[in-house]
């Protein structure tokens, strides 16, 4: 459409929206905010999600639907989609969602490096390195790097491994204020994509997997960066006194000395803005450690673990919430994305919050007051028989809780659904939902809260075994669903390869796009599920796409490569090929009749290194196995064996030398790349994970898994 029609549209569909008094106080608190900064067509789309034309926050709208109602691309004219661009990016995460505004696309790949793009030809416009590594120390040792990026104003916002959130101009790249949202040496990090609201701007952080972690999130001018509030997740030491009510509440569910371990509960992903109640939703993460009987010698709910927090968002005070897993015990955190909706439920219109958290259920919550409207499983899930819809809480099965033996369930910690994005077409009336079918046993045998300690210096450390593996009886280890919200059941279910699949995107064309870890990018029929449009990316992908208009064309685009959480669970991305230095990381960009073309990919296969006269010494190796397990894997893949998120060992020349190791691993020559530095690591440490690597090299080369 011309542009200069485009104010009278945008104002004329907020006078269509005027139905009932709450809809006449929204709309004129609509006016009231585009007054404020000026008729952007961006802050009118992140509240009206009626015109498609930018795709301006990390779920498109507040209510992060992943959904744009563009249809130039549709079911008929897909087979016309093409690529128009490609541009290569360096090393590092590319597991992250776009966004687009006034025709420039702006992502934070790498360790948070920003970049402004040309939406229509490609051309770089800028680049900005906080240089995060650097500056993250210890928080370098878990974590990705940024899963997302906000815009807000003429200003985009990255937020950094090490803790800061920055905002960038957009026209320029020079940063224009930076916070930093974690205390000196903090044992945490963020890798969740920050979001802006009402002119402000909030974060999370995560870190309770490998630390004495306590969540929070932080709410800061959008403008400015001068702090506005600070919502803690779950209670400190009642000695300390409590920071508001909320947290009084929260400790009467903790029992022990529980603040010694942190707690957790980490704002790592999850954060949705509802403007019509000036509401900010956080979904919480796991408990520290996801052992109840270590944190709180087995004993209460432990709020706000693994919950759905309603907060006032202009001042953080809490609203209500509610809780997935009371006495979380699985890493069954509730931080994936949660999408609005306005639905009707048994012929009354509802105010509804979806989400569909890692134990495998998919929730629809009323969002007037948290109380559950239903809740059904999107896959076999196997620690709950049902959830009670009159106290919310789940009916769990026997010895799920690993009191009397090891437990072996279905979903795992990987998730049912884990940070990739599902999304929700409101003219489909479905949600798109990247499901996981893995199975997980739990053993705690030997584990008790007196002669358990944690792992110092951040380490993978659970107070509990886990052994994460393919179901016997897996016809696939991951699905696409189209699922239905009002009736809890699948309409369509697809399998996809892998166990990670890619974040989704629904549009108004009635297509579902979603990428694959083997490089697939597909479009499919949103109503039967079939696949009618397949890209060959070259590349696996995890990333969310998006898609948007620049001079009345619509545009897909999405980042090809692998990174962030994906790779600790690299035997299982194994039959794909992926390297981390091997792999391509690019910005693919399509539109109808693009005709561009990508180099052919340079297959990948793990050789190990040559190392004719090595005899491994088992007992050593065994050492090495389990340090590098709690250090190493979430990067570098369990067993040894890469997924594409750092490099695989077994082929690198460097597992040859004592002396490189100790240049990597103690003084932290690579640290720039976004190798950590492990400083307190013994020499025999070192030596026993090398001799470890140096024996997966042998299984490599001989054959063995
Ligand atoms: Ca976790």
């Amino acid at each position: 459409m011309p542009m200069s029609l485009r104010p009278f549209l945008v104002f004329a569909s907020s006078a269509a929206l005027i139905l009932s008094v709450a809809a006449c106080d929204q709309a004129q608190r609509n006016a009231e905010a585009v007054a404020d900064i000026g008729p952007a067509g961006w802050l009118q789309q992140l509240f009206d999600g009626s015109d498609g034309r930018d795709w301006p926050a990390f779920g498109r709208t507040y209510g992060e639907q992943h959904y744009s109602p563009l249809d130039q691309v549709n079911t008929e004219t897909v087979d016309r989609l093409g690529l128009i661009w490609s541009l290569d990016l360096e090393p590092g995460n590319p597991a992250t969602g776009p966004i687009a505004v006034d025709g420039i696309i702006y992502f934070a790949s790498g360790y948070s490096v920003a970049h402004a793009v040309d939406a229509a030809t490609g051309k770089l416009l800028w680049k900005y390195n906080p240089k995060a590594p650097e500056a993250s120390g210890h928080k370098l040792r878990q974590g990705w790097g940024s899963r997302g990026i906000a815009y807000w104003n003429g200003k985009v916002y990255i937020a950094t491994q090490d803790g800061r959130l920055i905002a960038i101009d957009a026209r320029t790249g020079n940063p224009v204020w930076s916070a930093m949202t974690m205390e000196k040496d903090a044992q945490r990090f963020i890798s969740g994509p920050p979001r802006v609201f009402d002119g402000m701007v909030v974060i999370g952080n995560g870190g309770a997997d490998e630390a004495a972690i306590r969540g929070y999130a932080t709410a800061y001018d959008a403008e400015t960066g001068e702090q506005k509030w600070r919502f803690y997740t779950v209670p400190g030491n009642p000695a300390d006194g409590f920071e508001d009510k909320a947290m009084e509440m929260a400790a009467k569910t903790w029992s022990g000395e529980y603040w010694k371990h942190g707690g957790g509960g980490t704002v790592w992903n999850a954060i949705t803005y509802d403007r019509e109640f000036d509401t900010l939703y956080l979904g919480t993460g796991n408990g520290s450690p996801w052992n109840h009987k270590i944190r709180s010698e087995g004993k209460g709910d432990n709020l706000f673990l693994s919950s759905i927090i309603a907060l006032d968002a202009k001042t953080g005070a809490y609203k209500w919430h509610y809780q997935t897993n009371p006495g979380e015990s699985w890493d069954f955190n509730a931080a994936m994305d949660m999408q609005l909706a306005d639905l009707v439920i048994d012929g009354k219109p509802r105010k509804v919050l979806m989400t569909a958290p890692k134990n495998g259920f998919f929730y629809v919550l009323d969002r007037t007051d948290g109380k559950l409207i239903s809740a059904e499983p999107f896959v076999t899930t196997t620690w709950a028989k049902s959830i009670d819809l009159k106290t919310g809480r789940p009916n769990e099965e026997p010895n799920i809780r690993y009191e009397n033996a090891p437990s072996t369930i279905r979903p795992t910690p990987v998730g049912a659904h884990s940070w990739t994005p599902m999304a929700f077409s409101p003219k489909a009336g479905l949600v798109f939902i990247p499901a996981i079918d893995l199975e997980a046993t739990f053993d705690d045998r030997g584990i008790t809260a007196e002669n358990w300690e944690r792992t110092p210096g951040m380490a993978l450390d659970y107070g509990v075994r886990l052994d994460v593996r393919p179901p016997a009886d897996a016809k696939s280890l991951s699905y696409l669903i189209a699922w239905d919200p009002v009736t809890q059941k699948a309409a369509w279910r697809v399998p996809t390869p892998g166990h990670f699949n890619g974040g989704v995107m629904a549009t108004g064309g009635d297509l579902v796009f979603q990428g694959h870890p083997d490089s697939s990018f597909t479009a499919y029929d949103a109503k039967t599920g079939r696949a009618l449009w397949n890209f060959d990316a070259k590349a696996p992908i995890v990333a969310p796409p998006i898609t948007y208009t620049v001079g009345g064309r619509q545009y897909v685009t999405v980042i090809a490569g692998m990174g962030t959480s994906a790779g600790l669970f690299g035997p299982l991305l194994e039959p794909f090929g992926i390297d981390y230095r091997a792999q391509k990381r690019r910005v693919l960009t399509f539109a109808l009749d693009g005709k561009a073309t990508l180099p052919p990919k340079v297959p990948y296969k793990a050789v190990a290194v040559a190392d004719p006269d090595f005899r491994p010494d088992p007992v050593v190796a065994k050492q090495g196995e389990h340090i590098f397990n709690i250090r190493c894997s979430v990067c570098h893949g369990g067993g040894a064996i890469a997924g594409g998120t750092a490099p695989d060992l077994r082929t690198s020349g460097a597992i040859l030398s004592e002396d490189t190791m100790t240049a990597i691993i103690h003084d932290g020559i690579l640290v720039p790349n976004g190798m950590p530095r492990f400083e307190e690591m013994s020499a025999e440490d070192r030596e026993a994970i090398r001799q470890y690597l140096r024996m997966r090299a042998a299984d490599l080369r001989e054959g063995r898994r």
